[in-house]
């Protein structure tokens, strides 16, 4: 169960179903620890921690919530509280100062595909302004969305904090090529099962809308700032450990106050301050190393449910404006062709596998929009089929 203090935005129902159905599909498949997997499940899932906290968020959290919804405020998104001291101000002018130089470098004006991304850009925004503009009294003119194309070969899209979106050419003309080729994708479940979803459907403006969609959502949902306040959190958390733990030592070293405390010292005796000394800060720097390798590999998790929120809500974004949802598959098998099948391992990546996204995206439109897959997927197994979600999708659209 997730801890929601409060919900008002309509039609978002649906969307948070889709983000628990993509997480379970893709459990076991991305990489978390299971310790973490456990410690989380024995806390939220624990029934009485659930009951204190709804108590205490009843009858004792109102008094504190205009705190909490400055420190912590609700996504739109996903419905959660998300800690973020990164004040607006701060992120608008973070944002401003990464998106102008990017958006203007190296463009004509008025790019070929330019009417393609904003028409859809547009109409997204507009069907969907309750979701992507969650207004505030610290935010009460919501975020500045504005995308630009830019021309160039790369093969890429990103947003910056607070709603500048630059979309490179590259990628547009690589889906545009694509449609002719990519008439399927295929995804295979953990127990060797198989599931084909014809993409034959799919245009342009339906790959555009998942894509545009999806960085809609990592301004909707700070994920940049959140990313920034999680990694100054854990900084500042180790060094102040670091530094306390290493003061202890010394504190505790009788021979090394001793040795401080004489008011003349021999040559040996400070050669042993020395070497003491030299000790801590190779453990210092030990440590250091062990913490920066676990604050990368914590990042980089982090940084892919990112990506796994993004595509949920882009698929919600798109379906909510009419669009073809399967438009997403479509955008994910384009982007895992052109990686060509990754040989690094998932976690060192900052975006999870292709091949986990599509299988994510297959559950959000379940979820979201059952009706699209109607007639549109195949499903096969070599093995013994005990996926959940393999049945699943076996049952509701073949046997019923
Ligand atoms: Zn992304």
């Amino acid at each position: 169960m997730n801890i929601t203090w409060n919900n008002s935005i309509a039609g978002s129902d649906s969307l948070h179903r889709a983000l628990d159905a993509s997480q379970k599909a893709v459990a076991g498949k991305s990489w978390t620890p299971q310790v973490v997997t456990n410690l989380t499940s024995a806390f939220i899932d624990n029934p009485a921690v659930a009951a204190i906290s709804n108590f205490s968020c009843k009858y004792f959290f109102s008094y504190f919530q205009p705190l909490f919804d400055y420190i912590a405020p609700i996504s739109g998104i996903n419905g959660h509280r998300t800690f973020s001291l990164i004040p607006l101000f701060l992120e608008k002018f973070l944002g401003e100062y990464i998106f102008y130089p990017s958006a203007t470098s190296g463009m004509a004006k008025t790019h070929k595909y330019k009417g393609a991304v904003e028409g859809v850009y547009n109409k997204l925004k507009a069907d969907n302004a309750e979701l992507l503009n969650a207004k505030t009294k610290e935010n009460p003119d919501g975020y500045n969305y504005q995308v630009s194309v830019v021309q160039s070969n790369t093969v890429n899209a990103f947003a910056c904090p607070a709603g500048g979106m630059v979309v490179y050419s590259g990628i547009v003309s690589e889906l545009k090529s694509a449609l002719k080729t990519t008439k399927f994708a295929d995804i295979t479940l953990k127990d060797g099962s198989k599931i084909q979803v014809d993409l034959s459907g799919v245009t342009l403006n339906d790959a555009l809308a998942a894509l545009m969609g999806h960085e809609m959502t990592h301004v909707a949902s700070r994920h940049g700032m959140g990313k920034m306040f999680a990694n100054l959190t854990f900084f500042g958390l180790f060094k102040g450990i670091s530094y306390f733990a290493i003061s202890h030592l010394k504190k505790n070293n009788k021979e090394y106050q001793q040795l401080q405390a004489k008011e003349s010292r021999s040559r040996e005796e400070n050669n042993r301050i020395y070497n003491i000394e030299r000790g801590y800060e190779n453990i210092n720097y030990l440590a250091d190393r062990i913490f920066s390798i676990v604050r990368t590999l914590l990042s980089l998790h982090h940084s892919r449910s990112c990506e796994y929120e993004a595509d949920v809500a882009g698929i919600h974004l798109a379906h909510e404006s009419g669009y073809n949802p399967l438009g997403a598959i479509f955008l994910e098998q384009v982007l895992s062709d052109l990686s060509c099948g990754a040989i690094i391992p998932e976690i060192l990546l900052t975006h999870p596998l292709g091949e986990h996204r599509k299988l994510s995206a297959l559950a959000a439109i379940d979820q979201i929009a059952p009706l699209q897959l109607n007639g549109k997927i195949t499903v096969s197994s070599e093995a013994a089929a005990t996926s959940p979600f393999f049945k699943h999708l076996k049952q509701k659209y073949f046997l019923a």
